[in-house]
């Protein structure tokens, strides 16, 4: 078979989804599910549908219009900002969109008009993070605005935490949120519909028992597809941490001297963490095993291989491991990925996958 090669098992996947959907529903708390790692795939799209998410999210209108071909009814929500090029886009295929400027909601108003649709819009808080969002005191004014447009709704807001500070979701900044809410409502007599607390990241916060307040939607990709949380990535309870699979073939397999010789300077990328190997240096020659898979394809600290097999070093087309057996030419060696190991496979042009 094809290799190197992602495994995505929909049955795992549905029942990762179904199980949050179920938890999350008892706390009043509906699911969005996230399918950007996989670049949109329609069958990932499907089994999370099946697993009972009220709507599919991505970061890129390509990916959201591939699934809208096959998911017409699916609501679909565009979570990344939209480029005002691609406003029209945006209103073609996606229900809504995550929002925080001005200037791209006026756009999208002006090209819903024009075709004649009504777009539903999301705008995004900034409560520390510092990714993407509207400073809490400028939401009132985004607000009105919004509101005064045509052809848009003011569906809700959202935020989105530990994305790249990895600051956490918690009763402060949820509350925040759920104050927002209220006061936007009392301010303009009207309804939002969403409040969108975060991503998976938001899971230990909801489960950790106390008020959600007025947050009644998260968006989930890693804890779907990967069956952990992002803040430690701890394993959920109950969900499959094997959902998506890694599967690369071996090309070389040599007893080899676990030390280089010669003069030593700069390696191509550096090397991993030496200190992984420190088992290795009191011995003179391991079973040191190639993959025909490299940094192009995976970020080789997110691989976790099979038991008795040591991840050595990456370059840019091999994977050098070492193992207790000898591995055989040709062997297929199976690794648990995490989410930057997983983004990078999926949109590698030499990885396939393989659903089933
Ligand atoms: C990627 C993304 C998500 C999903 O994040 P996970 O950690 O994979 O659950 C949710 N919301 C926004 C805005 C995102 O960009």
């Amino acid at each position: 078979m094809t290799a190197p090669r992602l495994e995505i098992d929909l049955a795992k996947l549905q029942h990762n989804a179904s199980t949050l959907v179920e938890r999350l529903g008892g706390r009043g708390i509906t699911v969005t599910g996230i399918t950007k790692a996989t670049l949109g795939s329609r069958a990932v799209a499907a089994a999370m549908l099946r697993g009972g998410v009220v709507g599919l999210g991505d970061s890129r209108i390509e990916n959201i219009q591939s699934m809208r071909d096959v998911h017409e009814q699916a609501s679909m929500t565009l979570v990344r900002s939209p480029m005002l090029s691609q406003s029209r886009r945006v209103i073609k295929y996606a229900d809504v969109s995550f929002n925080t400027e001005l200037a791209v909601i006026s756009e999208l108003s002006h090209a819903a008009q024009c075709m004649g649709r009504t777009h539903a819009v999301v705008l995004m808080v900034e409560l520390g993070d510092l990714r993407e969002g509207i400073m809490p005191h400028n939401l009132h004014d985004i607000a009105r605005a919004t509101l005064e447009l045509p052809n848009v709704i003011l569906k809700g807001i959202g935020s989105n935490l530990a994305c790249r500070s990895g600051v956490s979701p918690d009763n402060s900044n949820m509350g925040k949120l759920s104050s927002l809410a209220d006061s936007l409502e009392k301010t303009f007599g009207i309804t939002l519909d969403t409040v969108s607390g975060g991503n998976s990241a938001n899971l230990d916060w909801v489960f950790s028992g106390g008020d959600v307040g007025r947050i009644n939607n998260i968006r989930l990709g890693e804890a779907i597809l990967l069956g952990r949380e992002p803040l430690h990535r701890e394993p959920i309870p109950g969900l499959h941490l094997n959902a998506i699979e890694l599967v690369a073939e071996v090309i070389e397999s040599k007893v080899k001297p676990s030390q280089p010789w010669g003069s030593l300077a700069q390696s191509a990328f550096g090397h991993l963490p030496s200190d992984k190997c420190a088992g290795n240096r009191d011995r003179d020659i391991i079973n040191q095993t190639i993959l025909a898979i490299g940094r192009q394809d995976i970020d080789p600290t997110g691989l976790k291989p099979p038991l008795g097999v040591t991840i050595l070093d990456a370059s840019s087309d091999h994977l050098i491991v070492e193992s207790a057996q000898l591995l055989e030419v040709g062997k297929e060696v199976v690794f648990q990925i995490n989410y930057s190991a997983l983004v990078r496979a999926m949109t590698s042009p030499f990885v396939v996958s393989r659903v089933h």
